[in-house]
C-alpha cells in the first residue's frame, strides 16, 4: 500500500468515525482527550445545592464546570464555593449558547418535572450530552420527545435514577435476572416521606408535582426492576388526608401492578408518610430492603441468610461516573430516557386508574 493510500485511509476512516458522534465529540476529536467532562448543572434548587455539586468534586470523570441559573443572587455563592468561571455561567434565556462552550460536555437539568422535556430537548440540541433527573418528564409524550431530541442530535440522554447505580440495588436486578430463587410471586414496595411545604412545585400540578410523579417512581423501579418485567395492568386509589395542602395533586397514591408472569406488586407513595422499603416473595425465598431507595445505607436481608450491605463512599457521584464513562467510552448508559419513559408509562396508568376508579391496561 502507498504512503498515499494509506493517509487517505487514515483521514476518511477519521471521518467517518467522527461524524457518528456528536458535534461535541466531533470536536473533540481534534483536541487533547479530556480524563474528565464538564458538567453544568441547570438549576440551583436544593438537589443541585446539597447532593449534585458536592458529589460533583468526588467524581474520578467529571467537574462542575457550569451553572445555568434564573437567580443571579446565587452565582456569587456558587462561583466562589466551586470556582466557576464567567464565561461558563448562563440562564434560561442565553442557554442556547452552552454549543459553543469546549467546557461543557453535559447539561444536567435539575429543575422540576414540568421542565425536564423543554429543557433536556433544548440541551440536546446544543449538541451536548443530556442528564436529566427523575421523574424524567410529566407525560409519556414528553419522554418520546426527550429521547428523540437526543437521538437527533446524536447524543446521550441518562435519567438521574442513582438507585440502579447502586449496588445494593443490583442485588435484586440481578436476581430477577438468574432466578437463583425462582419466580417473583409478589412484591410490595414503598416509598415516601412527610413533605411540609405548602407552596412549593411538588403541591404543584403544573410543574409537576405530586407524591406519584416524585416518589412513586422509586416503588414503581422496585416492582419493575424487582420482577424483570414490565407490569400490564394497574389498579390505583388517590387519597389525602391534609386537603388544605393537597387539592391539586395527592398526597397519597396506592396502585397495584400486575405483571405478565402473574406476579403482583402492591406499591405505596406519600409526601404524608415516611416509608422506603422493598419486599420480594419469590417461589423459593425472599428478600427484604429498608431503606430501600435512599441516598445512602440503603441495605436488606435474603432468605438464604445472605445480607445486602455494600459500602458506597457516594450514589451520586458513583451515578455521574457511571454515566460519564458510558459518554467518554461511546457505551450504553445503565438508565437511558427509555428507562424513565417505563416509568412514565405506568405513571399515566396510574392517573387513569385513580381518576377513572378502575383498572388500566398499559
Ligand atoms: P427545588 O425546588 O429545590 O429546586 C428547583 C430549582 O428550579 C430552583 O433552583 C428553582 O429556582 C428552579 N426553577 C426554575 N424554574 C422554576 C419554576 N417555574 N418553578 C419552580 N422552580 C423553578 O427542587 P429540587 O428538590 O432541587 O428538585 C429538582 C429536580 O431534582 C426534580 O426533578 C426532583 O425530582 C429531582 N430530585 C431528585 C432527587 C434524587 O434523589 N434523584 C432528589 C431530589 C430532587
Amino acid at each position: 500500500m502507498t504512503q498515499q493510500r494509506r493517509d487517505f485511509i487514515k483521514k476518511t476512516g477519521l471521518i467517518m468515525t467522527a461524524s457518528a458522534f456528536s458535534p461535541n465529540v466531533l470536536l473533540s476529536a481534534t483536541q487533547p482527550k479530556k480524563e474528565k467532562l464538564g458538567v453544568a448543572l441547570v438549576g440551583l434548587g436544593y438537589y443541585s445545592r446539597d447532593l449534585l455539586a458536592p458529589a460533583l468534586q468526588l467524581t474520578e470523570f467529571c467537574e462542575l464546570t457550569g451553572i445555568v441559573t434564573g437567580s443571579p443572587e446565587k452565582i456569587p455563592v456558587w462561583q466562589k464555593k466551586y470556582n466557576i468561571k464567567d464565561q461558563n455561567i448562563y440562564n434560561y434565556d442565553n442557554f442556547d449558547n452552552i454549543a459553543n462552550n469546549q467546557d461543557i460536555d453535559v447539561i444536567y437539568i435539575v429543575l422540576p418535572p414540568s421542565l425536564h422535556a423543554k429543557f433536556a430537548i433544548k440541551a440536546a440540541q446544543t449538541g451536548k450530552h443530556v442528564w436529566c433527573e427523575k421523574p424524567m418528564a410529566k407525560t409519556v409524550a414528553e419522554c418520546e420527545a426527550m429521547i428523540k431530541a437526543a437521538q437527533d442530535n446524536k447524543v446521550k440522554l441518562a435519567i438521574g435514577y442513582r438507585c440502579q447505580h447502586d449496588p445494593n440495588i443490583q442485588t435484586y436486578i440481578n436476581l430477577a435476572k438468574n432466578k437463583k430463587f425462582g419466580k417473583v410471586k409478589m412484591i410490595t414496595s414503598a416509598a415516601g416521606y412527610k413533605d411540609s411545604n405548602t407552596n412549593h412545585w411538588k403541591q404543584n400540578k403544573a410543574l409537576g408535582g405530586g407524591a406519584t410523579l416524585d416518589m412513586g417512581v422509586y416503588a414503581i423501579q422496585g416492582a419493575r426492576l424487582g420482577t424483570g418485567e414490565e407490569p400490564i395492568s394497574v389498579i390505583a386509589k388517590a387519597s389525602t388526608t391534609r386537603p388544605d395542602i393537597y387539592h391539586e395533586v395527592e398526597e397519597t397514591m396506592q396502585f397495584m401492578l400486575t405483571f405478565p408472569s402473574g406476579a403482583l406488586a402492591s406499591c405505596q407513595t406519600s409526601f404524608g408518610i415516611r416509608m422506603n422499603y422493598l419486599h420480594i416473595n419469590y417461589e423459593k425465598g425472599w428478600l427484604k430492603m429498608q431503606p430501600h431507595s435512599a441516598y445512602n445505607g440503603n441495605k436488606g436481608k435474603i432468605s438464604d441468610g445472605s445480607l445486602i450491605n455494600y459500602s458506597l463512599n457516594n450514589q451520586q457521584a458513583k451515578q455521574m461516573d457511571d454515566d460519564a464513562l458510558a459518554i467518554m467510552q461511546n457505551k450504553e448508559l445503565l438508565v437511558p430516557g427509555e428507562e424513565g419513559l417505563r416509568d412514565i408509562r405506568v405513571v399515566e396508568a396510574i392517573f387513569k386508574s385513580s381518576a377513572n376508579n378502575c383498572s388500566v391496561i398499559i
